[in-house]
């Protein structure tokens, strides 16, 4: 028998309005069909959303772990159990992301990935892999580990992406020796190519945009400003996402990495539509820890975590966040001023586009897949409904 949700007596967040008393009718993982009524659904469980929002479950499309996991572990556990976290907090599919590291380890993880995508029946879906790194620049090399930073090397680089059939995207910086080669490459593959970690200067921005790059990574967090050499003044890639209308943008929206006037900045001049919510997360994300390592188990790079996000013992830098998705979108509309609909669209619709799932994600509309939250006014998860399977309930966690 197929099976049927009716999810009904809340405010639903469709693509162009809220329907305030509507239904949403779901059959075998997808949404049927939306009404502005509450109507019958023959053999349904009926889920009562009591006057609290329903919304596209959240795309994170730039995460490394959480729950006491980071990706880099390179182990089934720990991809199934950092989604199974993330979905609590509304996160219904990410993009899971590495950090620097040599060939084999990256390897490993991309064969852990397949491992768990199969298994991964109770936590937030995976979209396809992120390499973040290692083709980055030394000097904004943030918390990532300077021992595997290296220029983009065609040979490597061509046979990670022959191994995988799982990798949507890849964060390197423009301005390296054959980057702009790397960069058509990705794009050839359609994988999406982003700007990270990078010293560019405008002029090279530009040029990564025509070779590929079409997406900056964690937009202000280690990369280029305005630079000046002697007299002369070069705008930086802060400076180039702005100018550059079509290239899209996203950022740690936990209310630390960006103060308010860069959050409210950034929607000002790139808009709801080309600026995405990210976690960035890192191992501590959903617990309470206050020492912990970014990276794998064994080459880890010790972290603090105070006032909410992960730093280098020295404070001298960010690395990474704790956040959770639910807090992203808070913070847009509690320190940026958004709208409760604007705010998540920065996490659904905004992010599926980037991404290329639109067709699948990112708007409750008929024929997509039902990734459904059930959130109150100040975003605290009620329920999450990955595929049309409720992975998540706040009653019986309580
Ligand atoms: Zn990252």
């Amino acid at each position: 028998m197929d099976k049927k949700l009716k999810i009904f007596n809340g405010k639903i967040l469709t693509p162009g309005r809220i329907l305030s008393n509507g239904t949403v009718v779901v059959i075998d993982g997808m949404i049927r069909e939306i009404t502005k009524d509450n109507v019958t659904v023959p053999g349904a469980v009926e889920i009562d959303a009591r006057g609290n929002y329903i919304s596209p479950g959240f795309i994170d499309m730039h995460v490394h772990g959480g729950a006491g996991h980071d990706f880099m572990d390179a182990t089934e556990t720990a991809f199934l159990e950092t989604a199974q976290l993330h979905a609590k907090y509304g996160t219904t599919s990410m993009l899971p992301t590495t950090l620097t590291a040599s060939k084999e380890k990256l390897f490993d993880v991309l064969a852990a990935y397949d491992m768990a995508n199969e298994k991964n029946k109770r936590g937030a879906q995976f979209l396809g892999m992120h390499i973040e790194g290692p083709y980055l620049a030394m000097n904004q090399k943030g918390a990532q580990d300077p021992r595997f930073i290296r220029d983009p090397d065609p040979a490597e680089y061509k046979e990670i992406i022959s191994r995988s059939n799982n990798i949507r995207r890849w964060s390197a910086a423009p301005e390296l020796k054959g980057a702009l080669e790397f960069g058509r490459y990705l794009k050839s593959k359609n994988i999406l190519a982003s700007v990270a970690h990078t010293d560019a200067v405008y002029e090279e921005v530009l040029k990564a945009f025509e070779n590929g790059y079409s997406h900056i990574t964690h937009f202000y967090s280690a990369m280029s400003g305005v630079t000046r050499v002697e007299c002369t003044r070069y705008a930086g890639v802060i400076e180039s996402g702005y100018l550059i209308d079509d290239m899209t943008v996203e950022i740690i929206a936990d209310g630390v990495h960006l103060p308010e006037p860069l959050l409210k900045l950034v929607h000002k001049i790139k808009g709801v539509e080309k600026t995405a919510l990210i976690t960035d997360a890192m191992r501590a994300a959903g617990t309470s820890v206050r020492e912990s390592f970014l990276g794998d188990r064994e080459n880890g790079i010790r972290v603090i975590i105070e006032d909410d996000v992960a730093k280098l013992p020295d404070r001298s830098c960010f690395a990474g966040s704790v956040a959770t998705a639910d807090r992203l979108v808070r913070t847009m509309i509690k320190l940026a001023g958004l709208s409760l609909p604007d705010a998540v669209r920065m996490i659904t619709s905004t992010p599926a586009a980037i991404v290329g799932v639109t067709d699948r994600k990112g708007l409750l509309m008929p024929g997509k897949d039902a990734d459904i939250l059930i959130f109150d006014e100040n975003i605290t998860i009620q329920t999450t409904i990955i595929k049309g399977e409720i992975v998540y309930s706040r009653n019986d966690a309580n």
